[in-house]
């Protein structure tokens, strides 16, 4: 029997003291629920931190079957080439930087990639898109897509395309889905095509367009595994990526 796939998995950092130090210091920062999310369907979950070494993430590209870009704040606006609207919050250039680069790395071996809420953001850019810095005051007729209770409740319905990967994950045509973001996709990259829009337009999935297995959610599944079994189906979606993927 194959070995389950390594799905690795981004992470930000985030400043805080630990209950054992006084001091404030440095940590990396992983929602639990990806994690659990990847053990769930039957990965071995590896938490990458934004690390500074291009030969460290080519390495564990070569080690890793899948990747997973997680949530976090959003991506600096220079690196799609804008200038940072007032909204623009919680920027982690050195995040962006590690993460574009093993999206680069990823795409050069083939590896299966799943981006939820940056992560599908961070997949436009690495491809040459660009962002909605904020949708409030950028998107004439928005909803309200960064609710007052994220979490696993579901707040607002997205369209799905017929014929794509996410509409066949889902089995339909309408899904409820949480929101917690003030970003989305502006100027779709290269190679992507959109699976799932906001009754406001505003993009929330979409898939390699050549069939490359690239797939990008704005909502989090991860948080809404109990929802709807459509979510935890995007876990497995990966998982079975992976497991035809040879590095
Ligand atoms: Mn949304």
């Amino acid at each position: 029997m194959a070995a389950s796939p390594i799905i690795l998995i981004t992470a930000g950092t985030f400043t805080a003291a630990p209950p054992y130090h006084h001091e404030p210091e440095w940590n990396v920062h992983c929602p639990l629920a990806y994690v659990r999310a990847v053990e769930a369907v039957g990965g071995i979950p590896l938490v990458v931190p934004p690390l500074l070494e291009t030969t460290t993430l080519e390495t564990l590209v070569g080690i890793g079957q899948g990747l997973l870009l997680s949530g976090g704040g959003d991506i600096a606006s220079l690196a799609y080439g804008e200038e940072p609207h007032p909204q623009l919050s919680c920027v982690d250039p050195g995040r962006d930087a590690c993460e574009l680069a093993l999206v680069q790395a990823a795409l050069q071996h083939g590896m299966p990639i799943l981006g939820i809420c940056r992560g599908i953001q961070l997949l436009n850019v690495a491809r040459g898109g660009t962002l909605v810095q904020d949708i409030p005051s950028q998107v004439s007729g928005a909803i309200q897509h960064q609710g007052a209770t994220p979490g696993p409740a579901v707040t607002h319905t997205i369209s799905v395309a017929a014929g794509t990967v996410l509409s066949s994950i889902t089995g339909t045509d309408t899904l409820a889905v949480n929101s917690a973001h003030h970003q989305a996709l502006g100027r779709l990259g290269t190679g992507l095509h959109v699976t799932a829009q906001a009754a406001d337009g505003v993009i929330e999935g979409i898939e390699g367009a050549d069939g490359y297995p690239i797939l990008g959610v704005q909502f989090h599944p991860e948080e809404s595994l109990g929802v709807h079994p459509a979510f935890s189906r995007i876990f497995s979606w990966l998982l079975e990526a992976a497991t035809v993927h040879k590095p």
